[in-house]
């Protein structure tokens, strides 16, 4: 039985569907090229893409631009393919043409497809497919161990968040291939600034959480001011050869033991307002460069 099922990933139910369209294909040009007069119209498609995108339905992914993308390459495929079969049944061989479109809509379609199952792979590993950092899905559990190794080992932690400066306009001005790219850039930027202990998370967007390990506030500044100063000297080069200047604005903060961590979280995100707003491209410390907020 080759449908994906219920035991399969979305990623393996793709891998199943990529099989069938193999086989499908190569049917295809036998009826096209071959049996004219015959009945070509008789190949049919596979049942498999169908089954995966009711399996997939299920999954958060199956909303995503890429899904839908891919559904729409899969019926332009089947029905360029299927109009190639009944000009066969007729006796007609395909036009140069109409064989050029339906083999250039089976490649992207086979593209489009890979993008996809890499997609779903890497957020099954709980891995952010553009920086490769870890996705906010698995973060409130790293955050919640981190609380728990503090309470026991009396040693605080810093969260930072760090949101690119003007990113929209980077996009605006460069298209968002080169958009992402920066993203890609920008993450690598932070896996090379902080220890391999330490952890980072693209939290959406182009807004990043940084968790800096038994670091204190003074520490803590020093790392993500080091990291700040690395990205403003590290431009991402364009293939024409132009380059885009990336910053980005931090807020800082050191956890403290009656603090739940999703407070944290808030006054960081404080600290990066007052970041933003105070001119962009700096560190603002919460408590320190700007007032903790008083309760209720
Ligand atoms: P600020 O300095 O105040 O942070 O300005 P900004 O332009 O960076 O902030 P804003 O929140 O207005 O814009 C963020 C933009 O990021 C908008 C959105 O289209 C873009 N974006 C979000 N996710 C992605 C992505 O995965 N890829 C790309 N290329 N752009 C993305
Ligand atoms: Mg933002
Ligand atoms: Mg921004």
């Amino acid at each position: 039985m080759t449908e994906p099922n219920e035991t399969l990933s979305p990623a393996e139910g793709l891998g199943v569907v990529l099989d069938e369209h193999l086989r499908w294909i190569g049917q295809w040009h036998r009826a096209a090229f071959f049996h004219q007069g015959q009945g070509g119209d008789r190949v049919s498609a596979p049942a498999s893409f169908a089954a995966w995108c009711v399996a997939a339905k299920k999954d958060d992914l199956a909303h995503q631009p890429a899904v839908e993308k891919l559904v729409h390459l899969h019926e332009q495929m089947h029905r360029h393919a299927k109009l190639v079969l009944l000009q066969a049944a007729t006796g007609d061989l395909p036009s140069e043409s109409d064989y050029d479109s339906v083999i250039g809509r089976f490649n992207e379609f086979v593209m489009q497809l890979r993008r996809v199952e890499r997609a779903f792979g890497a957020a099954a590993s709980g891995l952010d497919p553009l920086t490769g950092l870890r996705s906010r899905r698995g973060m409130q559990e790293a955050l919640d161990r981190e609380m728990n190794r503090f309470r026991r080992a009396g040693q605080p932690f810093c969260l930072a968040l760090c949101d690119i400066d003007k990113f929209k306009g980077i996009n605006d001005t460069y298209g968002h291939d080169i958009g992402d790219r920066v993203l890609a850039s920008t993450a690598a930027v932070i896996s090379r600034g902080i220890r391999s202990f330490d952890e980072a998370f693209r939290m959406g967007g182009e807004e990043f959480l940084i968790c800096l390990k038994e670091t204190s506030l003074d520490e803590g500044f020093h790392v993500i001011e080091r990291l700040r100063i690395d990205l403003q000297r590290s431009p991402v080069p364009l293939p024409d050869g132009r380059e885009v200047a990336v910053t980005a604005s931090f807020g800082l903060v050191e956890a403290r033991l009656e603090t739940p961590v999703d407070e944290v979280i808030v006054q960081a995100d404080r600290a990066l307002y007052q970041a933003k707003n105070s001119g962009r491209n700096r560190v603002v410390r919460y408590g320190v460069d700007m007032p903790v907020a008083k309760a209720g």
